[in-house]
């Protein structure tokens, strides 16, 4: 994956499209604060946290994986800062302009034998996002060969675990409570339809095999 940089400093990786392009489904205005704001502040505090102890020599996935479910208070900042910095770079590749729809190529496939078909993995995905209490991410996910929908509290990701991320969407209120106030299932929906990137997410389907 992009990270732009492979150890501290980590830096802000540029979205691979302009902040309007997403529009209608996705606002240049929640873009701007999404990006420029949220996940700015993400890297800039891993970079803080970070300074001076073991994990500025290491790659962001380690980072990840070695503070995850760590108990002791700095480690599990540096695990929120590290996860949401990945989590964001990687769902900023999730998503293109005119992008959404149904799927072709291997992952389609493998839609149909895992999930059971387009139409139950969008009911699933929506699901997933929608259930996710407060904040956290919907995931689609390649876990020992099978596809599988899943959900992640706050920082938390399947790469964490091993897993392999396909396609994720960002359910945090900063995602879209400006263009959709509380209305998450109609987001997840519009990102589904809309914007998915589905060339990348065969890219990782590819890979996780
Ligand atoms: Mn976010």
């Amino acid at each position: 994956m992009n990270v732009m940089t492979k150890v501290a400093p980590f830096t802000l990786p540029p979205l691979p499209y302009a902040e309007g392009a997403l529009v209608p489904a996705i606002s240049a205005n929640t873009m701007s604060f999404h990006h420029g704001k949220h996940h700015k502040k993400y890297v800039e505090t891993l970079n803080t946290l970070i300074q001076g102890t073991d994990y500025a020599g290491m790659e962001l996935e380690d980072i990840v994986q070695k503070t995850f479910k760590a108990k002791d208070e700095k480690q599990k900042k540096i695990f929120n800062n590290a996860g949401q910095h990945w989590n964001h770079t990687f769902f900023w590749q999730c998503l293109t302009p005119k992008g959404g729809g149904k799927p072709k190529g291997k992952i389609a496939q493998a839609i149909d034998s895992d999930l059971g078909g387009y139409e139950k993995f969008k009911e699933d995905f929506v699901k997933a996002g929608e259930e996710q209490f407060g904040t956290g991410w919907a995931w689609l996910v390649a876990d020992k060969g099978k596809l599988a929908i899943t959900k992640t509290p706050d920082a938390e990701t399947p790469m964490a675990e091993g897993k392999a991320c396909i396609l994720t969407i960002d359910v945090w209120e900063h995602a879209y409570y400006l263009d959709y106030q509380n209305r998450r299932p109609d987001f997840l929906k519009a990102v589904i339809d809309n914007l998915f990137n589905w060339d990348f997410a065969e890219e990782n389907y590819q890979r996780a095999k």
